[in-house]
């Protein structure tokens, strides 16, 4: 058994937020209070004091300050554990001979995180409920797996996130990581992943092509039903046999290599709708001749083309994911992606010819690059700003 934390973004309603905030507020005196008895115990008779001895005066607490009712227990109880916590290692520290900073008194801003150590949270339809907050809303962007041990609400900035510790069966695969990368499909190129990596499209494909266009023209001067015109049909067959066996083993070296190494793989949704979608055609104002607008390599049959190939590989990496057992394949959204600054969320038009993205607020990357990032933030659920920051 493994332990692994989930990590979601929180949407509290407004006075859900300000209860969420009410609670830290309330946790963090706790602690400082917590904090204040040990040292004058220790000041006053040399001796400190227990987790036990402190969480037994808990009920009498919420007997003069009523307020303290509105928390769920655990969640105290967990607050004075956090001070016993900073007690041992203080001690530990002094045992040890190293400098021991002794436990601080936090304030507002750095008392940031509130748990329910056990129970009093659970999730149902999308929701997280929370005992004496209420039924707060989730971006969960992946399946939790496993049984869940504990629940802690951080707040980052003016956001909340949850973290959840689960208890999982352990897979063994390598390397373990907990990360998420969004794939940006591509015409020139295979792919591009949100960490700026590229894959290139397999250039053997070309060369084989070429072969297959050769062999397509002998095969066209030969007599049919002759021992040669026979011949020529197996050397093509052979040729498409070779470019299909290439092209697979090219996927699937990706999709296992995407598989292994990360947790969560975002594609853009390849919708079928999009086919439909025609780019306008382009004249020039004096000659009247039609110019190419660069649309075109995303529209129509080039489209469909590409399509399949991308379907294959998005199918690739599902198949892959599926065995693994704690990967997972999603698909979001294309709309916009390419537009949006991942920097600062501005809308930076450009044509499908422009491949550099370059934004007033100084962000300048690849044009593929930046796409891949908004697909892989648009599944987090993240703003700009936030992803910015993480
Ligand atoms: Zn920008």
């Amino acid at each position: 058994m493994a332990l692994k934390t989930y990590k979601f973004r929180l949407y509290p309603t407004r006075k859900q937020a300000e209860k969420l905030q009410w609670t830290l507020a309330r946790c963090c005196e706790l602690y400082n209070a917590a904090l204040q008895e040990r040292r004058e115990m220790y000041t006053y008779t040399g001796k400190g004091t227990t987790y036990n001895q402190q969480a037994m005066q808990l009920p009498e607490i919420k007997g003069i300050r009523e307020e303290y009712k509105d928390i769920h227990s655990q969640v105290l109880q967990d607050v004075l554990r956090k001070v016993e916590n900073a007690f041992k290692g203080f001690f530990k520290r002094v045992k040890a001979g190293k400098k021991p900073g002794y436990p601080r008194f936090q304030g507002c801003n750095r008392y940031d995180s509130f748990c329910y150590p056990q129970a009093g949270f659970s999730l149902e339809n999308g929701l997280l409920v929370l005992s004496k907050v209420g039924h707060v809303k989730i971006k969960q962007h992946r399946k939790v797996l496993g049984n869940m041990k504990t629940c802690t609400l951080k707040r980052e900035g003016n956001c909340w996130y949850v973290c959840l510790v689960c208890e999982v069966q352990s897979v063994p695969r390598t390397p373990y990581t907990d990360e998420c990368v969004g794939i940006d499909l591509g015409v020139s190129k295979l792919a591009t992943l949100s960490t700026g990596d590229v894959i290139e499209n397999p250039q053997h494909y070309r060369r084989a092509e070429k072969q297959l266009a050769k062999a397509g023209q002998a095969l066209s001067r030969k007599k049919r039903g002759s021992k040669r015109c026979k011949k020529a049909v197996e050397r093509m067959a052979r040729l498409h046999r070779k470019v299909r066996n290439q092209r697979n083993d090219y996927l699937h070296q990706w999709s296992r290599r995407l598989v292994n190494t990360y947790e969560t793989i975002v594609f853009e949704e390849i919708a079928p709708a999009n086919l439909s979608k025609r780019a306008k055609p382009k004249q020039d104002e004096e000659t009247g001749h039609y110019l190419p607008n660069g649309a075109s390599a995303k529209s129509g049959l080039n489209k469909s083309i590409l399509d399949t190939g991308w379907s294959t590989f998005i199918a690739r990496c599902e198949y892959k994911a599926e065995n693994a057992g704690t990967v997972q394949v999603v698909k979001v959204d294309p709309r916009m992606t390419s537009q949006v600054c991942s920097g600062c969320g501005t809308v930076v038009k450009k044509d499908l010819s422009e491949r550099w993205h370059s934004c007033a607020c100084g962000y300048e990357l690849d044009r593929d690059h930046n796409a891949a990032i908004n697909i892989r933030n648009r599944w987090l659920g993240r703003s700009h700003q936030e992803a910015q920051a993480s």
